[in-house]
């Protein structure tokens, strides 16, 4: 027995291996509580008798293995309860993948590398951070690799990431950032740049491999790899290229038949391709939906979320106490490169950029670079492999006075100086 969606307090009861979906409707908020029974939302285990606030847009599944009782209050958009979930199929995944670390363990070897690929919008991130809760329930160290640049889960868009997971995700919030390993692509989509993309993921693998070496935990934990929703061309070649850097042996293909053949005929044959099928919750977001999301990302950032605020500072800097860049210098055809330059090296080329007030708005990386490092023309490296320390956002440029007013996370001084402009711009309306 269930109710429909209402505006407060209504109750729904569960059976076994069934989920509850909701969508908040846009400017509000709806309330769960777990009244009886287990519970989980994406593989976060729900506390009895305690509200879980939810915002607008927010598109949740309460799932529970044995039976329980829920509430929800506030206005949602949508609210049943569905006997058709996938559920048990993401189980099983875990399972052998879990069977997979206790082999590890033994034979001295190292887990599981898994990427999890789909097209956009068929739960992919959900998968995610579903593995990674049940891997870390269970003690393990699991890594999240986050290679989705338009709707990044750990940092702002425009980013590439890994972060160690040490305790399920908050049923709210997602996986505490702490520490998270973070560094600057600049756009929303690979396309844009595409063998910064494939770099990126590289170096990334790179430092995940290197990390592994020293810690046998991260080791045997091994990786959960988020990537776009990008599978055609280019974008197909960066997951076959994400699969050899990272030398994954799990392939997951969400809901996509063409997408599952093709990945395992062009992958080694030790790699196991696994089609598994979208949950039929998953709702599709339009454009505006996501933008929506990225610009809520980036607000997060500054002003914190929910419970925890933050005060972010304004304040001036100088043209001079800065240098900025953008990487990649646009294509040429190749008749006009000079004699030894290959198209690689210009999507790679560090570019400076002087300062106008068409940078209003864009937000900017700051590398952790050494301020000292020396960057000769187009000499990228280092800048390119240098994780970011953080982020500001340019609220006003004054060419004359030749000083720009930024938002910062933290008060002057800026931790470092040299900046790597995003094409993805943030309008602050505080
Ligand atoms: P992708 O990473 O493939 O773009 P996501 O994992 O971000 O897709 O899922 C898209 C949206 O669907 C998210 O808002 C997520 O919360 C929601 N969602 C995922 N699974 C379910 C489900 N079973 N019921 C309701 N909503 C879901």
């Amino acid at each position: 027995s269930s109710g429909s969606a209402g505006t407060s307090g209504t109750r729904f009861d569960l059976e076994r291996e069934t989920e509850l979906r909701f969508e908040v409707e846009a400017g509000e908020r709806v309330q769960l509580e777990l009244l009886s029974g287990l519970a989980e939302v994406f593989g976060s285990e729900l506390n009895r008798n305690k509200k879980y606030t939810f915002g607008p847009g927010s598109k949740i599944a309460v799932f529970t293995w044995h039976s329980c009782s829920v509430s929800l209050s506030g206005k949602t958009e949508v609210a049943y309860i569905s006997k058709d979930t996938p559920m048990l199929l993401y189980l099983n995944t875990h399972a052998a993948l879990e069977q997979m670390r206790r082999q590890a363990e033994k034979d001295n070897e190292r887990g599981p590398r898994v990427m999890v690929v789909g097209p956009t919008d068929v739960g992919k991130s959900t998968v995610c951070r579903v593995l990674l809760n049940y891997a870390v329930r269970l003690g393990r160290r699991p890594t999240l690799v986050e290679l989705d640049v338009g709707q990044s889960s750990v940092s702002v868009p425009g980013t590439m990431s890994a972060l160690c997971i040490e305790r399920p995700a908050d049923v709210e919030e997602g996986f505490s950032v702490q520490a998270p390993l973070v560094f600057h692509f600049g756009s929303t989509t690979p396309g844009t740049n595409i063998k910064l993309y494939n770099k990126l993921t590289s170096s990334l693998a790179e430092v995940f491999s290197q990390r592994c070496e020293v810690n046998r935990r991260a080791s045997v934990g091994g990786c959960i790899i988020n990537t776009c929703g990008w599978v055609k061309g280019s974008g197909y070649q960066a997951l076959v290229h994400c699969a050899s850097a990272f030398q994954v042996d799990v392939v997951l293909v969400l809901d996509q038949e063409r997408l599952y053949n093709e990945l395992k005929r062009d992958l080694p044959h030790f790699v196991r391709v696994v089609l598994l099928p979208k949950s039929g919750g998953v709702v599709e977001r339009s454009k505006d939906c996501r933008r929506e999301t990225r610009d809520e990302k980036i607000r997060e950032y500054f002003y914190g979320f929910r419970g925890t605020s933050f005060y972010p500072h304004a304040f001036d800097v100088r043209f001079s106490e800065v240098r900025i860049y953008k990487i990649g210098a646009p294509s040429i055809p190749d008749s006009c490169l000079p004699l030894g330059m290959s198209q690689d090296d210009t999507q790679l080329k560090l570019v400076p950029v002087s300062p106008g007030r068409d940078l209003t708005h864009h937000v900017l990386s700051v590398s952790s670079v050494d301020d000292d490092a020396e960057v000769g023309a187009g000499q990228s490296r280092g800048i390119l492999e240098s994780p970011i320390c953080g982020f500001i956002v340019v609220t006003a440029v004054d060419t004359e006075a030749k000083v720009m007013t930024v938002l910062s996370p933290a008060p002057r001084p800026l931790p470092r100086h040299t900046l790597l402009i995003m094409d993805i711009r943030f309008i602050d309306l505080k």
